[in-house]
């Protein structure tokens, strides 16, 4: 054979085994981001940077593990100063409340767990109780596999039971590798001055909150993911008033000043020596 005729031959069967590889016209499947929450409103943390990926493409799946019944007490990490729906009437709200946050960040319909609000500390207790929000939790992360997914921190974020136990069970299962569960799992918080402002006569110090760096993860959102975030949040009138909205609304904006800030829960020390 001519080292020219070679030489195209070759190239013609590169070309031959890329094509095998990734069709022309091929689309690879839309990544997906769980994010994985303990009520209704939690994702006010990171709404900014879960509306920028549903804008980019990304399938963005809300997982709320409680029904929203206890939501209008000292539970809350944003208190209502007047008195709001109860009951069922809270839980049809919250409901309500959570499809319009989904649909104002532009991501998927809410995956709605319904497991009593204000109670899931009290699963520590009960070992059955446990296991059944650990399954529950463990069944939606093997049917949506996403690429990504995040949640409170550690601490809950802002020290709530609630999201102390969800997780709690997102780290568990992580570290065990479950079905469908991701590499990439990411930690979210409320900015420690937001929870603050918003709280002015509760006395939780910011030591909740973790130091800053801590947070390596920066995610950037444009104007329009931030007006996104801002519809979000207004949508869930049972928790926040208009006037707790005119304080939180403007100092989240300042606070993230464009960037949502994650802390990686991926194993960040690795190599044989603790302190190195
Ligand atoms: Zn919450």
């Amino acid at each position: 054979m001519e080292p020219l005729t070679r030489t195209l031959r070759t190239a013609a069967l590169l070309v031959f085994a890329v094509s095998l590889r990734a069709p022309v016209g091929a689309q690879s499947p839309p990544r997906r981001l769980v994010v994985l929450l303990a009520h209704a409103d939690d994702e006010t943390a990171a709404s900014p940077a879960l509306a920028r990926y549903a804008r980019e493409g990304v399938q963005v799946y809300m997982v709320i593990a409680t029904d929203g019944s206890g939501g209008s007490g000292s539970q809350t990490y944003v208190q209502r100063s007047d008195s709001g729906p109860v009951g069922d009437a809270l839980v049809k709200a919250r409901v309500e409340e959570a499809r319009c946050a989904a649909a104002a960040l532009g991501v998927q319909e809410p995956v709605l767990l319904a497991f009593p609000d204000g109670k899931l500390g009290d699963y520590l207790g009960d070992r059955t109780l446990l296991y059944r929000l650990t399954d529950r939790i463990a069944k939606e992360i093997e049917r949506l596999r996403p690429d990504v997914v995040t949640t409170w921190g550690p601490d809950g974020g802002t020290g709530h039971p609630d999201h102390r136990l969800v997780s709690d069970i997102a780290t568990q299962l992580h570290r065990a590798g479950a079905p469908g569960m991701p590499e990439r799992l990411v930690y979210m918080y409320l900015p420690a001055e937001a929870f603050r402002l918003a709280n002015p006569q509760r006395a939780e110090p910011p030591m909740l909150i973790p130091q800053a760096k801590y947070f390596t993860v920066h995610v950037r959102f444009t104007p329009g993911d931030l007006e996104a975030a801002k519809k979000a949040i207004a949508c869930h009138h049972s928790q926040f008033t208009a006037e707790t909205l005119q304080r939180f609304l403007p100092a989240m904006q300042r606070l993230w000043n464009g960037a949502v800030p994650f802390i990686p829960g991926s194993p960040a020390v690795s190599g044989d020596d603790l302190f190195r």
